[in-house]
This record gives structure tokens, C-alpha cells and sequence, in this order.
């Protein structure tokens, strides 16, 4: 598999407080890649310096073989990023908000139209289109969220947990919707969550904790090197190795 993106030994501080600490690995490009951690283990903070929304103390990031300054025309086409807080104004329709940012990419009305729609159906929001996004559902806002970030049909699109906060069968209807548009567009997908059954399907996960990067593998080979059933164990097992006769719990 063709390598993406490249990080090695990167560390940020904040505060005199290590963030992150020498953080080394690839993604792929393809690949569904999930960030794994609980609440202040990094994963944020990471996801900025690779967007290069934040400079890293030490350490280098390579896209395709190449450092590509955070302005450059080469990264914002390359990558799209859906936060937690949307970047869509809640006074407009998602129609007016999408067309607006998809005339950015077009300089045409007519096509505007077109690839924001285009979009949206791929994300099964279709029906959304003359509502204002202020006044749709978690699970809905979600949606329109990632239509937005497909406009520029990136080749790594970033989800930062893209399931928090929603309801049960909102969660599963988004990770459904993940799988497919990693399968529509051959995208390589990058996403943060601290559910950690929830990267049970991705080619590679990167499980952090307190900035420091625990553990790099698939999720079969994880589960298999900790002798544990299912990944929060291999998470508590990682944490816990320290800890004399450490027994998987689902064991
Ligand atoms: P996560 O996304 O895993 O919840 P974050 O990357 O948001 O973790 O945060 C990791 C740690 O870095 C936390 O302790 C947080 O308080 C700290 N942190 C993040 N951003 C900043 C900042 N701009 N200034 C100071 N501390 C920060």
C-alpha cells in the first residue's frame, strides 16, 4: 500500500504540560485509520499539527514524500476536516450553505448547485436540502457536515468523533455512511473516537494516552498480541501492563 502520510517523532507542548510525545507512524492511502484515546490523550491536538492548524515542537509530517507548507493550494486540496463544532451557519439552509461553499470550488452557479447535491445524496441527506441546519438533529447536522468536507472530493478526510453525541442508531447509521465513502471514493479516512469497539473495522488503529503513543496496529493483530477479546480490553491492558498477572477482563 502507498504511503500518505509520514510522521516521525513528533511532540508538542503546551504549557509545560507534553501533549504529545514523539509520535512515529504512516498512514495509508485507503485505508479507514482511527485514532484512539480517552478524553486529553492527544488525538485533537494531533489531528491540528497534521492539518497544520498548529506547529509541532519536534518531529516531521510528510504528505506523498513531501513537507507541504500549512497554505499550500497542494494541502487544502488534498485534505477536508469535520470537527466536532461546524464550520456551517446555523441562520442558513443547507442549501444556501452548501452552494455557497461548493461556488468556491466551482466559480459556477450551475455546477455549484450540482456537486453540492451531488454530495449531499451521497451522504443520504438529500431530503435536507431546504432546511435551516440550525434546526436539524445531531445524526443531520453530522451529515451535512461531511457533504461540505466531500466538496473538494478530498483524498483524506478527517472525522473528528464522528459519533459523539449520538444516539445509538444515529452511530450506527454513521459508520455505515463511513464505509461506504471510503468504498465510493477510494478515501483515505482518519478518524478520532474514544469508543474504542467502534475501530473494530478499520486497516489500522493508533491508540494514544496521556500524548503517548501506546500501540500501532490492526485491529486483529492488537487483539491477538494481548490475548483479549475486544479492543477496550487491549486499551486497559496496554495501560495496565505495569501491573503484575494482568488478565484480559472479557477472558
Ligand atoms: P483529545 O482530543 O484526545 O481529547 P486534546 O488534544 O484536545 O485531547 O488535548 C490533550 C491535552 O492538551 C489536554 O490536556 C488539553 O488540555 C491540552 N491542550 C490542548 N490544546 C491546548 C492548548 N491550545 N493550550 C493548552 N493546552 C492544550
Amino acid at each position: 500500500m502507498k504511503e500518505l502520510v509520514k510522521i516521525t517523532n513528533l511532540a508538542k507542548r503546551y504549557n509545560h504540560q507534553d501533549v504529545l510525545k514523539s509520535i512515529s507512524f504512516s498512514i495509508n492511502e485507503g485505508e479507514l485509520f482511527s485514532i484512539l484515546g480517552p478524553n486529553g490523550a492527544g488525538k485533537s491536538t494531533l489531528i491540528s499539527l497534521i492539518l497544520g492548524l498548529s506547529k509541532p515542537d519536534t518531529g516531521e509530517i510528510l504528505f506523498e514524500g513531501t513537507k507541504l507548507d500549512s497554505d499550500s493550494i497542494e494541502l487544502k486540496t488534498m485534505i477536508s476536516v469535520v470537527f466536532q463544532n461546524s464550520i456551517l451557519d446555523p441562520d442558513l439552509s443547507v442549501k444556501e450553505n452548501l452552494f455557497l461553499r461548493a461556488y468556491f470550488y466551482t466559480n459556477n452557479w450551475k455546477q455549484a448547485k450540482q456537486l453540492a447535491k451531488e454530495k449531499l445524496a451521497d451522504v443520504q441527506a438529500s431530503h435536507l436540502l431546504n432546511k435551516r441546519y440550525g434546526v436539524l438533529s445531531g445524526g443531520e447536522r453530522r451529515k451535512v457536515d461531511i457533504a461540505r468536507a466531500l466538496l473538494n472530493t478530498p483524498k483524506l478526510l478527517f472525522l473528528d468523533e464522528p459519533t459523539t453525541g449520538l444516539d445509538i442508531s444515529s452511530r450506527a447509521d454513521m459508520w455505515h455512511l463511513i464505509h461506504q465513502l471510503k468504498e465510493k471514493y477510494h478515501m483515505t479516512i482518519v478518524l478520532t473516537t474514544h469508543y474504542m469497539e467502534e475501530a473494530r473495522d478499520s486497516d489500522n488503529i493508533l491508540m494514544l494516552d496521556a500524548g503517548k503513543m501506546m500501540a500501532f496496529d490492526t485491529p486483529e493483530t492488537l487483539k491477538q498480541t494481548y490475548h483479549c477479546l475486544t479492543l477496550e480490553d487491549v486499551f486497559l491492558a496496554i495501560v495496565e501492563k505495569g501491573r503484575e498477572n494482568y488478565e484480559c477482563i472479557s477472558l
